[in-house]
């Protein structure tokens, strides 16, 4: 088997049928039949077929799946529009009206609002538990638990889940096990190692890595992707040619990007740690990190995610956040992540109003936090930058 480096760059290549050293896009809808008719027929009853209509595959996207499933090392990927496609799909391939759900309280916000309105209204009961407590997963448990759904480092507040506890617990009740590897990138984590079923993607972050396109993965076993594929083909989220091309372009770089991004973000949260106008850093390369030690334990890396908390309080750390965010001007403030452009959101005012107590407790975000994504830039330049953002917070 080949490195991580070497996969990103030629795995998938017998996807490229055309002499082109960088695999072309396909863009195009429908495949022309041959005139041996059977063939046609395979082409259109196959499992991903590469060649009959865009919902059922394209050359394009199979390239971009082999090289996410080579990464996190399982037999098979499937590649949608969005993150959200993903998550969707993959869990409307494991659970049905009867059925029950344990997650975290701590979740992506779509996942979230999926788990909490959507699944409701179709029948599936769902139970948030805190992921930082293992035997809150096993207190949660009935009869009719189908899946366990966890994220890890979650959003945004970079809680870690004990995966190995949540595959072992998984296989122990014969339920299947799923987790978000976006904010960690396969370069940091392999769920699959440590025996996760299914693994999901936000392509649009990591993997893309250029805040240019939108695109989701589904990773697991070929017999998983394919009832995956069925559920697609139904609800519609195929990746475009043209994003996944992208995707291809990006994820040659995913290895490079990521290190750098990891020792990027490594130094920004000393720099933070020793700051006075700062206080809390979350992140889960220092020591100080409540769940240091798990973290050294399931990852290689401690992402470029990291989550501060200005001093005053709540009004007063409302304020300075603000202050902080306009006065940043490397940091954009831009919701997303994973981009090779440091980004900079403050939760408190983008997902709901700062006044609202209640939602702020459950997801844990404080008036002061500011979450960033660390991108590659010079490390000095990005000190720099919160340095004189920070200079008049008292
Ligand atoms: C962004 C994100 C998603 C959703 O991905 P989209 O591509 O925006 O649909 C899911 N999970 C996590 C952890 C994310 O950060």
């Amino acid at each position: 088997m080949s490195h991580i480096e070497t996969d990103l760059i030629h795995k998938g290549k017998e996807f490229n049928e055309s002499k082109a050293v960088v695999t072309p896009i396909y863009q195009t809808s429908t495949y022309f039949a041959d005139e041996d008719l059977k063939e046609y027929i395979v082409a259109a009853t196959e499992t991903k077929h590469p060649n009959f209509y865009h919902r059922h595959g394209n050359p394009t996207n199979s390239q971009a799946a082999s090289i996410v499933a080579s990464l996190e090392k399982t037999e098979d990927a499937l590649v949608l529009a969005t993150g959200m496609a993903a998550i969707s799909t993959a869990i409307l391939s494991v659970v049905k009206v009867g059925d029950h759900v344990v997650t975290q309280n701590s979740l992506y916000s779509g996942a979230m609002l999926f788990f909490k309105e959507f699944l409701s209204d179709y029948g599936v009961e769902v139970t948030h538990v805190d992921q930082k407590d293992n035997q809150a997963f096993e207190k949660a448990l009935r009869p009719n638990t189908k899946l366990i759904y966890v994220e890890t480092p979650s959003n945004p507040n970079l809680d870690i889940t004990d995966l190995q506890f949540i595959a072992d617990l998984g296989k122990k009740h014969n339920i299947t096990t799923m987790s978000d590897n976006t904010f960690a990138s396969p370069i940091n984590q392999s769920p699959k190692d440590l025996g996760i079923d299914v693994i999901i993607h936000s392509a649009t972050k990591y993997l893309g890595g250029h805040s240019d396109l939108t695109a989701g993965v589904v990773c697991g076993t070929k017999d998983f992707i394919e009832k995956v594929w069925r559920r697609s083909l139904v609800l519609g989220g195929s990746l475009s040619p043209f994003d996944s091309w992208l995707l291809l372009r990006g994820l040659k770089t995913l290895s490079m990007r990521v290190k750098q991004i990891n020792s990027n973000a490594l130094a920004l949260a000393e720099f933070f740690e020793k700051h006075p106008a700062i206080k809390y850093t979350g992140y889960i390369g220092l020591k100080s990190h409540p769940q240091y030690v798990l973290a050294q334990k399931q990852m290689r890396g401690g992402t470029g995610m990291l989550c501060i908390e200005v001093i005053g309080d709540e009004e007063d750390a409302y304020q300075n956040a603000q202050s902080v965010l306009n006065k940043l001007k490397i940091f954009a403030n831009a919701a997303s992540l994973g981009g090779v452009e440091s980004l900079v959101v403050h939760p408190a005012s983008m997902w709901g109003s700062h006044h609202d107590k209640s939602q702020k407790s459950t997801s844990g975000i404080t008036t002061g936090m500011l979450r960033v994504s660390v991108g590659i830039e010079h490390i000095d330049d990005l000190i720099q930058d919160f340095d004189q953002a920070l200079k008049e917070i008292k």
